[in-house]
């Protein structure tokens, strides 16, 4: 008998002796946000399907929510240049966090903020660097009501004159907050409630879809942006983590169906592109930095992924969470 032969027939006699532990539904859900994730989103799979320390409720880990004044980070740990990403869609994040500029036909619309102190630095020194003008910004759509996407708006509404879109929830949360709140606060624009809407700017416009779960009031998107002429459709994904949802079944369920609605809606769409707002999951910051280099024979813009890894990033998202809320035994 071959060796190879009697590992399998141990293999087959350990498991009729003494039984394999079947696979629980947990087990079944993260093996299929693995499967899912392949290379491409390891650190989403990571964050949302394995169980750590609580994340997710707050603004994130440099932030503190609506209230009190985080002294600006160490310039060194956070700047990044700005980046022109298509031939319409400008990337003004920071290393962690991502902020978008989609330059129209009637003006700019800027896609979430920042934290208040990457404001001036990012957005508008980097609309500045690219040649375009921040006077220029006519929306300011803010994904959701914490502090790493959020803290800018006020600014760029006082300054340029912009409306501020956000979820109707979201809003409320933002309203209560005091004066003194890094960045300040915002005087309400246009909120969007669960029905989501159209925003149409000039030649552009911007499905905006309700996705409560991370926050009640998370937006996320579905738009067009042209690589050398060419229109791509992105899909973009406005809240991740799922932390702080402890043993609240609702609000589990609630992230679920956002997750599977988005998808709905690239899918529709043939979005080929998938957006986050931090760099962790989407890689924004290591692809912008990438679209100076020269595309080999075959290979496509660093950002455009297929319509199928679009999908793919959104079961991730899908599957770990019913993973979590049956691991936590929410019901
Ligand atoms: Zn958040």
């Amino acid at each position: 008998m071959k060796p190879t032969s009697v590992v399998t027939l141990l293999i087959i006699f350990g498991g009729i002796a003494f039984g394999q532990t079947p696979a629980t539904p947990v087990d079944s859900h993260i093996a299929a946000a693995r499967t899912a994730a392949e290379l491409d989103y390891r650190a989403t799979f990571v964050n949302l399907c394995l169980p750590s320390a609580p994340r997710g409720g707050g603004a994130g880990p440099t932030g503190r929510g609506a209230t009190g004044t985080p002294p600006t980070p160490d310039r060194a740990t956070w700047y990044a240049p700005p980046f022109k990403v298509f031939d319409n869609l400008y990337w003004l994040g920071t290393r962690q966090h991502s902020s978008w500029a989609l330059q129209t036909s009637a003006g700019l619309i800027i896609i979430d903020t920042n934290f208040a102190w990457a404001t001036g630095p990012e957005i508008i020194e980097g609309l500045n660097t690219l040649g375009l003008n921040p006077s220029d910004i006519k929306y300011v759509i803010i994904s959701h009501a914490h502090g790493d996407h959020d803290q800018g708006a006020a600014e760029l509404q006082k300054r340029y004159g912009a409306q501020v879109v956000m979820g109707a929830p979201d809003w409320d949360a933002t309203l209560a907050r005091p004066a003194t709140a890094p960045g300040g606060v915002p005087k309400r624009d246009v909120a969007v409630g669960p029905e989501g809407r159209r925003l149409t700017l000039g030649d552009t416009t911007i499905e905006i879809v309700a996705t409560p779960g991370h926050t009640p009031g998370t937006l996320s998107y579905v738009f067009p942006v042209k690589d050398r002429g060419r229109t791509l459709m992105v899909a973009y994904s406005g809240g991740t983590l799922t932390g702080a949802f402890g043993t609240d079944a609702a609000r589990w369920d609630e992230y679920i169906a956002s997750q599977r609605k988005i998808a709905k809606v690239a899918a529709d769409a043939r979005a080929s592109v998938i957006i986050s707002n931090h760099s962790e999951y989407d890689g924004a910051y290591t692809k912008a930095r990438l679209i100076a280099a020269p595309r080999q024979p075959g290979e496509d813009h660093p950002f455009v992924v297929g319509t199928d890894s679009v999908q793919r990033y959104f079961t991730v998202m899908a599957e770990c969470a019913t993973a979590s809320k049956l691991r936590v035994g929410a019901q």
